[in-house]
Parts: C-alpha cells; sequence; structure tokens
C-alpha cells in the first residue's frame, strides 16, 4: 500500500504539541502537509467599521506563523503559507500535491464553520475527503457528560459536572520528526504592511512584550511556573491590573492555539507536586474551565451569541450614541479606571479581567450603549481576541447572557477604590493625574477649584469632567433594561 498524504490545514491551533490531527495522521504512517491561510476576509472591517483584525493581534499571529514554520523546520517538514480564500486555496494544494485526506480542528462560531462547510464542498468535488478534530478545549467534546444540546446554560453547573463525571485527557507530545514536503513553494508569510496595517509601536508601559508562537508560550508558562513561581498566588493577584505576572497572561497565545489547555493542565499538576497544590494552581483550571464553558454554550446556541438579543433573547433598546461610545474608546469618560483601561487596550491590545468586566458594564450599564459596538472594538484590539470568550463575556455583563441574574452593574468608585487604592494603576495610564493623591486621582471629578489649581489639574481641560452622574445614570439604564423584561 502507498503512503497516505494528509494535508494539515492549520487555524487556531498554532502548535506542534499535543494536536491530534497530526497524532492520528502519523498514526496512519502518512505523510503529512501542514498549510496556513491568511482568509483576507479576516482582514476585512467589522459591521460598525473597525478593522476585524487590528494590528496588535495581526502582528501576533504573523509571529505565531512564522515560529510555527520554525518549529515544523526543526522536525523535518515546514509550513506551506499562502494569502487567500481556504476553499480555494486547499484543494489547490490538495489536487497539486496528491493529497489523500485533508484534516483540521473544527471551530463552531459561524463565520469559522461556513469556512470549513466551504473547503469541505471544494475538497468534495476533487473527491477529497475531510475529517475534523475537537483541540481546543480543556475537556474534549467526546469526554463530556452531556450532549451539546444539554450543556448547562449556568458556568457553576456545567463545572461540577464536568469536574465529577469528566477527565481531561493529558497532552499528546509534539512528534519527534516529520517527512520532508514534496516539491512546492513553501510560500511568504504576509508582512503587515500586505495586510493593509501598520505595524504596532512597543508601549513600554504594557504589560508584557507578547510574542506570538508556541515557543513564546511555552517560555511563558516556564518563567510564570517555575521561575518567578507565581503559581502560587495566583488567586490572590489575578485581579490586578498593572506587571507582567498578577495572571497568567496565556490568552493571546491560548486564543491562537500555540498552547494547548492540556498542556496547561499537565503543566499544573507538575507543579502541584513539585512545588505547592492550593487554592490558586486549581483556580488556574477553574478559570480555563470558563474559557470551555463559553465555546460549548456558543455551539450550543450557535448564532444567538452574537445577536442584539443576546443568548437570552433579551430586546433592549441601547443606544448607538456614536459621541459617548467615542469617549469610551479613547479612554476620555472622566471616570479613571475606565479611561485607564480603555487607554491600555488601545496602546497595547491588552487589558486585565478586572479592567474589561468594568468597561464592559460602564458601556452598557451607564452609557446604555448597544454592547455590540463594545464587543466589536475588543475584537478589532485584543491580542487575545476569542471569538466565544469575547461574545460570551460580553453577553454576560451586557446582561443578555445564560445569566440568570439580571440587571446587575459594577460599581465603578468602589471598584476603582478596591482595586486600585493608591491610584498606581491609574497614574500609570493617565499621566495627567499623577500630581494627584491616591483619593483624588481616583475621583477626580470631585476636585474642587482650590484642589485643581494646587494639583495643577483643571477639570474640562487637563482631564474630562465625568461624562454622566454615576449613580443616576445606572438607575436610568436600570429602567429601560426592567422595562423591557416585563
Ligand atoms: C468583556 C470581556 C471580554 C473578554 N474577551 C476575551 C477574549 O476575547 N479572549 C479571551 O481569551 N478572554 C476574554 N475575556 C476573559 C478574560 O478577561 C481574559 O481571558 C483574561 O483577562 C486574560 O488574561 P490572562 O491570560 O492573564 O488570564 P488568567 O487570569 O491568567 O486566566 C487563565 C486563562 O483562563 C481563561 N479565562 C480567564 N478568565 C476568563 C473568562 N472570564 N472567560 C473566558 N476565559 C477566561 C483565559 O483563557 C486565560 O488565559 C473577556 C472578558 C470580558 C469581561
Amino acid at each position: 500500500m502507498t503512503q497516505q498524504r494528509i494535508l494539515i490545514w492549520y487555524r487556531n491551533d498554532l502548535r506542534v504539541h499535543d494536536r491530534e490531527a497530526i497524532y492520528e495522521a502519523l498514526g496512519q504512517k502518512a505523510e503529512i502537509i501542514p498549510v496556513y491561510c491568511f482568509d483576507p476576509r479576516q482582514f476585512e472591517t467589522t459591521s460598525f467599521g473597525f478593522p476585524k483584525t487590528g494590528k496588535f493581534r495581526a502582528q501576533f499571529l504573523v509571529e505565531s506563523v512564522a515560529d510555527l514554520r520554525a518549529s515544523l523546520q526543526k522536525l523535518g517538514s515546514n509550513l506551506i503559507v499562502r494569502q487567500g480564500l481556504p476553499a480555494k486555496i486547499i484543494p489547490a494544494i490538495a489536487e497539486q500535491l496528491k493529497v489523500d485526506q485533508v484534516y483540521y480542528s473544527q471551530e463552531v462560531t459561524s463565520e469559522e464553520k461556513q469556512v470549513e462547510k466551504e473547503v469541505t464542498k471544494a475538497l468534495s468535488a476533487h473527491n477529497i475527503k475531510t475529517k475534523s478534530f475537537w483541540e481546543a478545549t480543556l475537556y474534549l467534546l467526546a469526554d463530556l457528560p452531556f450532549e451539546i444540546s444539554q450543556i448547562p446554560e449556568l458556568y457553576t453547573n456545567f463545572r461540577k459536572q464536568v469536574e465529577k463525571k469528566s477527565a481531561i485527557e493529558e497532552a499528546i507530545p509534539a512528534p519527534k520528526e516529520l517527512t520532508s514536503l514534496p516539491e512546492i513553494d513553501p510560500g511568504k508569510i504576509p508582512t503587515l504592511e500586505e495586510l493593509g496595517l501598520e505595524t504596532p509601536q512597543f508601549d513600554e508601559r504594557a504589560v508584557l512584550n507578547f510574542k506570538g508562537g508556541e515557543s513564546e508560550a511555552l517560555k511563558r508558562l516556564q518563567n510564570y511556573f517555575w521561575q518567578e513561581d507565581c503559581l502560587r498566588e495566583y488567586k490572590e493577584t489575578r485581579n490586578g491590573m498593572l506587571g507582567a505576572n498578577y495572571s497568567s497572561k496565556f490568552s493571546p497565545w491560548l486564543a491562537l492555539g500555540c498552547i494547548s489547555p492540556r498542556y496547561i493542565n499537565d503543566r499544573v499538576i507538575q507543579y502541584e507536586t513539585e512545588r505547592v497544590k492550593n487554592n490558586s494552581t486549581y483556580w488556574l483550571i477553574f478559570e480555563l474551565i470558563w474559557r470551555d464553558f463559553f465555546r460549548f454554550i456558543v455551539a450550543k446556541h450557535g448564532n444567538k451569541v452574537f445577536k442584539i438579543e443576546g443568548l437570552q433573547g433579551k430586546a433592549i433598546p441601547w443606544k448607538e450614541d456614536w459621541k459617548r461610545f467615542d469617549l469610551w474608546r479613547e479612554g476620555k469618560t472622566g471616570y479613571p479606571l475606565i479611561d485607564a483601561n480603555m487607554q491600555e487596550l488601545a496602546a497595547t491590545g491588552f487589558m486585565s479581567n478586572r479592567g474589561r468586566q468594568n468597561v464592559a458594564s460602564f458601556l452598557t450599564k451607564n452609557l446604555g450603549i448597544n454592547w455590540q459596538m463594545g464587543a466589536e472594538w475588543f475584537e478589532s484590539l485584543l491580542i487575545d481576541y476569542d471569538v466565544c470568550s469575547n461574545w460570551g463575556n460580553w453577553n454576560y455583563t451586557a446582561g443578555v447572557g445564560n445569566d440568570a441574574r439580571g440587571f446587575r452593574y459594577f460599581n465603578i468608585p468602589k471598584q476603582t477604590k478596591d482595586y486600585d487604592p493608591k491610584g498606581n494603576y491609574i497614574k500609570h495610564w493617565l499621566p495627567e493625574l499623577a500630581a494627584l493623591p491616591g483619593a483624588l486621582a481616583r475621583e477626580p471629578g470631585k476636585l474642587t477649584t482650590e484642589e485643581q489649581q494646587q494639583y495643577g489639574v483643571r477639570l474640562g481641560v487637563d482631564y474630562p469632567r465625568p461624562i454622566v452622574d454615576f449613580f443616576k445614570s445606572v438607575k436610568a439604564n436600570e429602567k429601560i433594561y426592567q422595562s423591557a423584561m416585563e
């Protein structure tokens, strides 16, 4: 029997470790042909007109693809890279190289599934079969104790059941070697300019100088777990906003699949054996289960997560107030916690979880603005954009998700006091408030005329006055929300 050729169509799984598709292909002693397509549709604009893949994520993606190519070359193979529609490119390469099958990891959302459909259809015209694999989550689809249609609506119920009835599989090690590619032009990885984007400048104030790719992901884990020994106190530090180590910062690599959640789980177990096992070591897994939850719940509900009514189908009359939306996204609301976070996002493509919850709450519960605008703005800018985590979390914070608790808002002044008591984070991103003592930096809207003179911070000139009264705006939006519920 002649050796089979299997094309591995790379997508958001840019790694060589823990790839079931590769493992299965090698198990059949097949020759593998790794391919990645830069799909131009990913570089168009969102429905509100933002770049769909902004410069930060585009750079991270290009670096991840380059790193994958280098890893495959070290193993004796290579990565074929093309720019264009996968439904044209994959069949063309498959035909040229006489490929027998195409393997890929399955996605759950509409655009991604549509691409799968197009590719499968185009290949079937050439009599080439496809096979999809579920590879992105901690708990694999096949290991869940329920069908997708029966996924519990609430996170806690989901978590408790999977923890009790399912097991997390060990990560599959990377192959030791691969066969070389047949004669073919491997193709050039596009530059950002070729993708129609400018190269982002690194901002020294950023939490981390994120570099894309599997080797960088593994380095980050090594550093966070073993060198800096941060995992032991993750639960206590994870609500921070300043610096590299308050949380793992694994999200950008997880989003593009440069690191597998099961690999992280294996390393947590190792850490628990060799260093310490405590609430913090568990909590990292707890958070990864949130990530799983959003992917499974989106798989269950399909396109609803993108609709203005959200997973719960709540028809709330959201506003499309561009003037205020612009103040929000530029970080000029007069609420320093919001402004600092939005400026961090714009300057670096990253924001802490604490920040994301607060800015999303402010947009929806204080400004009453259509949460989809916020979700698309995040989609454009976030280096770690993950379709299920982003849209799922926005559903949740806007109060249209599968969260039974109704109208909930973040008390921004209190959050500022609790999570940035001295105003260090605020001053890091808003140097115009640096001269103020902590309590005033947290609420500059309360500066008296004398204090404005004393500290040289003029409200409305050096720093904006609050664009809304905090509690009045919450009340007004709560009323709108409640009326929509009647
Ligand atoms: C409005 C909003 C939008 C968000 N958009 C995204 C997104 O596009 N991509 C993304 O990866 N996360 C998103 N999150 C979740 C969370 O903010 C980030 O995963 C986290 O801040 C990333 O930093 P970290 O890797 O240091 O997290 P850690 O605290 O170290 O957590 C470890 C991992 O657990 C997962 N995780 C943690 N919290 C969540 C959560 N609430 N939901 C889902 N997974 C979680 C992530 O994969 C993360 O890398 C969003 C949250 C909100 C409130």
